[in-house]
């Protein structure tokens, strides 16, 4: 065993130790009791089991000092020695644990430490809290199991509303099956081991467990129980919650967030032709009203309007529907260039942003201002900074993961007022609820941009093709 030794040593690392050191006998449970003392039950296969049972000692007696230890079990004789030698260890490991507490304590609270305080927000930063500094990620069995992660399940499902789970994650030396002990809200679905807020069960293949893997699930469960108070309020975000940048998500979360909120008014969505029943159903789930474009010569995928009410979907649908049956490529008529307009006005754009996105329109999107072609984007980012004094990140729209922004169109400038007003709300509105997902992008947005004439950003841009580099700082 390594990582539970040292100065970050807390209160259960000597029993921690000692459990995870057990080689062929597992831990299968360990339990608070009505007298403050604490059971542990151990299993050694081949039908050998134990039972020690721990209460404090009078001072000064006791094989141990300051514990008793009292034992039933059934044990071959092959198996003795080996058993003698875990409940040698286990009482000194109490022993210890009780000596370093105040005096009078419990052997649970002197094992455990104290439960938590003060409000909890439940996620991987709360689990790993109570369960640090003895169980953090690199402690490691004698037979090889060690915790590899503490996480938020990967990739939560945001359309599902998923309400927040976390894994901590299990690996095994010579590649056996990983598994993973999935704590989350209580609730009465099969579970291994239940605290006042939480539900513990297994999750993953997890084929060739062996003893040491038993004795961490029990050691997270007894951390988690006698830390978990049951007066502390928990709160129980979604899943969102632990959405980082890098995550897969099931849709554009920087136009959902700010739309439930009511920051934008509408929503114009494109989504694989295969999703689009399941977003029509929960967007109206959710009390919103949806409509697919009916004649798309425009995209790959289908488009997708959203908005509060049927009227306003209504009115997105009829203003973009010429626009989406143009042929690409077509020239744009100044009927499709005023539709373009009522379109960005439809979605809530500023109108001063509108304007410098349909004169690139009428002039052909593609045409640069001081002649020649280039992407549509490098266009409207060339335009934009020609008219910028201060590059402000919020306004940034030219990171390589190009949904990572907070303004949905192209600002007219990265200093204009209307369109920073416009990214505060948005980022206020993913702040609440996907606070992780607010920082990174935050910090994203603030730095060093470089799209190509070809629109190729950051590391795809190629040797030898003009570029504009743009600095964005303040955020
Ligand atoms: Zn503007």
């Amino acid at each position: 065993m390594t990582g539970s030794s040292g100065e970050d040593e807390g209160p259960a690392g000597p029993l921690v130790a000692a459990l995870l050191g057990l080689g062929a006998f597992a831990c299968e449970r360990i339990e608070p009791r009505g007298d403050g003392g604490v059971s542990l039950q151990l299993r050694g296969g081949q039908g050998d089991w134990i039972e020690i049972t721990a209460s404090r000692a009078a001072a000064g007696r006791g094989h141990f000092g300051r514990c008793a230890l009292s034992l039933r079990g059934q044990v071959s004789t092959a198996r003795r020695a080996e058993s003698a030698l875990a409940v040698e260890r286990i009482g000194r490991a109490i022993d210890a644990c009780l000596g370093r507490a105040p005096a009078g304590c419990s052997i649970v609270r002197a094992l455990a430490g104290p439960p938590r305080e003060g409000a909890v927000v439940f996620g991987s930063e709360a689990v790993r809290a109570m369960l640090s500094p003895e169980l953090g990620p690199g402690v490691r069995t004698t037979d090889g199991h060690w915790i590899t992660a503490i996480e938020a399940e990967p990739n939560p499902r945001v359309m599902g509303d998923a309400p927040l789970r976390v894994s901590v994650q299990i690996g095994r030396e010579g590649g056996g099956a990983p598994f993973a002990i999935v704590v989350e809200k209580r609730d009465e679905r099969p579970a291994y081991a239940r605290t006042a807020h939480l539900s513990m069960s297994h999750h993953g293949t997890g084929t060739g467990r062996t003893s040491g893997a038993h004795t961490l699930c029990a050691l997270v469960a007894f951390l988690l129980g006698s830390r978990d108070n049951p007066d502390v309020a928990m709160t129980f975000p979604g899943a969102l919650a632990e959405v980082g940048l890098g995550a897969t998500l099931d849709v554009d979360v920087f136009e959902w967030i700010p739309f439930a909120a009511g920051v934008k008014p509408a929503l114009r969505h494109e989504v694989p032709y295969a999703r689009v029943e399941e977003l029509v159903q929960w967007v109206e789930r959710r009390g919103f009203v949806a409509a697919v474009a009916e004649e798309n010569r425009r995209t790959p995928d289908a488009v997708v309007y959203v908005a509060r009410t049927p009227e306003g979907v209504r009115a997105l649908a009829e203003a973009d529907a010429p626009i989406v049956q143009a042929l690409p490529g077509s020239i744009p008529t100044p009927q499709l260039v005023r539709l373009q307009g009522r379109v960005g006005e439809l979605l809530g754009y500023p109108a001063c942003c509108v304007e410098a996105f349909t004169a690139r329109v009428a002039r052909e999107v593609h045409r640069r201002i001081g002649g020649g072609e280039a992407h549509e984007h490098f266009v409207a980012a060339e335009e934009a900074a020609s008219r910028t004094s201060v590059f402000h990140g919020r306004l940034n729209d030219l990171l390589p993961q190009r949904a990572a922004r907070l303004v949905s169109f192209f600002p007219c400038r990265y200093d204009c007022p209307a369109a920073l007003g416009w990214a505060d709300g948005v980022f206020a509105a993913i702040e609440a609820q996907a606070p992780r997902l607010a920082r990174e992008l935050g910090a994203a947005l603030v730095g060093r941009m470089v799209i190509g004439v070809d629109g190729a950003r950051g590391d795809a841009v190629r040797a030898g093709v003009e570029t504009l580099a743009l600095c964005f700082d303040p955020f």
